[in-house]
């Protein structure tokens, strides 16, 4: 169901505009409005959702179906040379559309990178084994 203060539903629906590169029966790709490199685009699900939590399991397999055509035709298109695929959910990891959204970010040997970089946190050999331990029982 269509949420009315949602950009992305609004960008579905044809009320914002959008540069539209695929459109499917269940979902929609578009160019970010802010790429973070040369062509950055994102796969929309038509059915608002919020997020992963959110999502119905058949659209997010969808989803991925998707992103694995686009990401092959964009290379062959753009010449990119590595792929970063990014889905953010929640606003502590950065969520700013609470529209269900995947990024897809061609990636360039040559280009001024803004790569995504992880900085490690510190934790224990015991702190590891019991994440693991909760993660595996649950
Ligand atoms: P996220 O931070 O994962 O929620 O990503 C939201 C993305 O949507 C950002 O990369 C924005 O640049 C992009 N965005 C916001 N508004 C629009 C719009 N009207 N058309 C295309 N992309 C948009
Ligand atoms: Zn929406």
């Amino acid at each position: 169901m269509k949420k009315d203060d949602c950009i992305f539903c609004k960008i579905v629906s044809g009320e914002i505009p959008s540069r539209k590169i695929y459109e499917d029966e269940d979902m929609i790709a578009i160019m970010d409005l802010n790429p973070t490199s040369k062509g950055h685009s994102l796969i929309i699900p038509k059915e608002h959702c919020r997020d992963l939590y959110e999502i119905d399991e058949e659209i997010a397999a969808k989803v991925m179906k998707t992103a694995k055509k686009l990401a092959q035709k964009m290379t062959d298109v753009l010449c990119c040379d590595g792929f970063n695929l990014l889905q953010n959910n929640g606003e502590v990891a950065g969520q700013t559309i609470f529209h269900f959204h995947l990024h897809l970010i061609p990636r360039y040997k040559d280009a001024d990178n803004n790569l995504l970089k992880f900085t490690s946190v510190k934790l224990t050999d015991q702190e590891m084994d019991n994440l693991c331990q909760q993660l595996k029982n649950s």
